[in-house]
């Protein structure tokens, strides 16, 4: 009788999708006009380098702040980047990429969205040239479909031209699945990306499908270990294993390795004591409107008290 459960089970997921579609119509809809009303926003979250050995200046700032302690969780570790994260400011409320990116990738609205947020965060660049702010790098998140679209390396030329922000700091995030669909193509993709200058990244890395092979063709700079990984550590040996393992990958590569989602001291410490390059966690801090961000110390320190404060 499962056949018939299964023939019950499609009439069933049947009525669902027209909801759903009825859903996907309108939360369509309100995002075309977010669009077209400013109502989107990106929040930037910062890269925090674990070893900070980059300059004798930087060491020395560093080892003037940590005068009374030399615990590691009291270290002080440089702001060397940030990601730019999607938000929908919708009726005063703040929603998250989650509940909206899924749905506009199954439009060309993705397109629309993800050229913004190049365009965005060129812009936001630009502006912390003018004001003289340290320069550092902005990651975006690229989606499959616009990636598929296959004009990538224009979109990107056209803001960096626009706004007269130089490539280096502008870069890509993109997940090893999103490669892996067509790799060859990708290939020659990234390397028109590279080539304007924009370093990319390998999102969510150990989740997807991913081609050992492929990965040393793919002129990528840096891998991210999912926070599914970083989530466990200390408690999940498995969890170590795997993100030991993409430490180590990266490092035969040649690449950075950074961990996303750190939330707290125990994470840090195993994950600096394993020689990870970079970190970013509600531990140092949530992604932040771009004032908050120019608030923010050159070095950071563990937030104390409870991991994993609001966002
Ligand atoms: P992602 O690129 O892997 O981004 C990391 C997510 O982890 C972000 O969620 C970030 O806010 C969250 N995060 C950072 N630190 C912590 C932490 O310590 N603990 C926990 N639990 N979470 C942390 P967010 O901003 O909700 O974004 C979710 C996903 O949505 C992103 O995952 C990315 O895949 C997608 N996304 C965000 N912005 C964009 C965008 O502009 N374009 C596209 N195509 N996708 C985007
Ligand atoms: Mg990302
Ligand atoms: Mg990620
Ligand atoms: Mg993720």
């Amino acid at each position: 009788h499962a056949k018939e459960g299964g023939r019950n089970q499609f009439h069933f997921y049947t009525g669902l999708m027209n909801i759903d579609a009825l859903e996907r119509l309108n939360l369509e809809n309100s995002l075309r006009q977010a669009l077209a009303r400013n109502e989107l926003e990106l929040f930037y979250q910062p890269k925090i380098m674990l070893h900070a050995r980059p300059t004798t200046a930087d060491r020395q700032a560093a080892a003037a702040i940590n005068t009374a302690a030399n615990r590691d969780s009291e270290w002080h570790y440089p702001l060397v980047g940030a990601e730019a994260l999607i938000r929908w400011r919708r009726a005063g409320e703040l929603v998250p990429p989650g509940r909206f990116i899924p749905l506009a990738e199954k439009s060309e609205l993705i397109e629309q969205i993800g050229n913004w947020v190049i365009d965005e965060t060129c812009h936001q660049l630009k502006k912390w040239r003018r004001q003289g702010r340290p320069e550092l790098p902005v990651a975006v998140n690229v989606s499959a479909r616009q990636f598929r679209a296959g004009n990538l390396a224009e979109v990107i030329a056209a803001s960096l031209q626009k706004y007269q922000v130089p490539a280096h700091l502008l870069e890509l995030e993109l997940t090893e699945s999103i490669l892996m669909e067509k790799p060859e193509e990708a290939v020659d993709l990234l390397e028109a990306c590279t080539k304007l200058g924009v370093a990319v990244s390998l999102d969510d890395f150990g989740t997807g499908y991913s081609s050992f092979a492929y990965l040393s063709r793919f002129p990528i700079s840096a891998l991210k270990i999912d926070q599914s990984f970083v989530r466990d550590l200390g408690h999940r040996s498995e969890a170590a294993m795997i993100a030991d393992s993409i430490i180590g990958l990266a490092h035969q590569m040649g690449i950075v390795v950074v961990a996303e989602g750190v939330e707290n001291i125990v994470q840090l410490d195993h994950l600096r004591q394993r020689g990870c390059d970079q970190v970013q966690g509600y531990l140092f801090s949530p992604p932040l409107p771009a004032g908050d961000f120019t608030q923010l110390p050159a070095l950071f320190s563990p937030a104390r008290g409870e991991p994993g404060h609001a966002r």
